[in-house]
């Protein structure tokens, strides 16, 4: 589809609903996992699906945290155009969620409220001894070490690890807002990370109302736009 053409359908568009990924925040300096110079490529005696899955967090909690710490926590980044187009549809009530699978917290600091992070975010943290809440900084103060929590208990961090299952408020809301859509929005994602993926399918608007803009192409959409989300979203 032309640039003009995308135009024209998000003008028409009352309830868009934007499906993202890592993609999504490339632009503010965050690695994505699959693309050339994502986390994928590059050289890791474990592969980060191995690092990030549950089963390393509880067997090689130190393991995990400094691979955590390093690669997954980036506290500089700030949001990029995307984030902040979104966060303003979401103002002028164009826009009804945005459902990402990034963990970073980027759409909410863009000042999105209507958000369903299907896989958590960094932001959230949590005492596996007495559930005590903690924000970032709180454990940010401990790396590359594993976070301790007052009562001795280690801290882990509310985002869905391989292996574990999707928050249930976020699938819930999701499924619902892409389920209302009138246009559905996919950006910067693979599209290969399931259950998340497979949320593109509680869309009813019919394929002429899904487009995707990605850097790379998507096989088995009708509307693409190939390029940087935060130049044409
Ligand atoms: P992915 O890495 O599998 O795919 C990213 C996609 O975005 C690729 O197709 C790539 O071509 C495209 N892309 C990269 N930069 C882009 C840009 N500027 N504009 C448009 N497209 C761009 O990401 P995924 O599908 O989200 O799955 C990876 C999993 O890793 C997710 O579950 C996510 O939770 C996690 N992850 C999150 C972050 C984050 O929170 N920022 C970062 C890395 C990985």
């Amino acid at each position: 589809m032309t640039a003009a053409e995308y135009k024209a359908r998000v003008a028409d568009a009352r309830k868009i609903v934007f499906f993202g990924g890592a993609g999504v925040s490339t632009e503010s300096g965050i690695p994505d996992f699959r693309s050339v110079d994502g986390l994928y490529s590059r050289k890791y005696t474990v592969p980060p699906e191995t690092v990030l899955s549950a089963e390393y967090f509880y067997s090689h909690t130190e393991e995990f945290y400094k691979f955590y710490f390093d690669k997954m926590i980036f506290r500089d980044a700030v949001p990029n155009a995307a984030h902040i187009k979104l966060a303003e549809w979401e103002m002028e009530g164009k826009l009804l969620a945005v459902v990402t699978q990034n963990i970073d917290g980027l759409h909410r600091a863009a000042g999105s409220k209507n958000v369903f992070e299907l896989h958590g975010t960094v932001e959230s943290n949590r005492c596996l001894r007495c559930g005590k809440r903690f924000g970032l900084n709180d454990v940010i103060r401990f790396a590359p070490n594993v976070p301790i929590c007052d009562c001795g208990g280690i801290i882990k961090p509310d985002v869905v690890l391989y292996g574990e299952s999707l928050p249930e408020a976020a699938v819930n809301g999701a499924a619902e807002a892409i389920s209302d859509a009138d246009l559905l929005i996919i950006g910067g994602t693979s599209l290969t990370v399931y259950p998340a993926a497979g949320f593109v399918g509680y869309f009813r608007g019919g394929a002429d109302n899904i487009i995707v803009i990605n850097i790379t192409e998507l096989s088995g959409f009708k509307n693409s736009l190939i390029g940087k989300i935060g130049e044409l979203l």
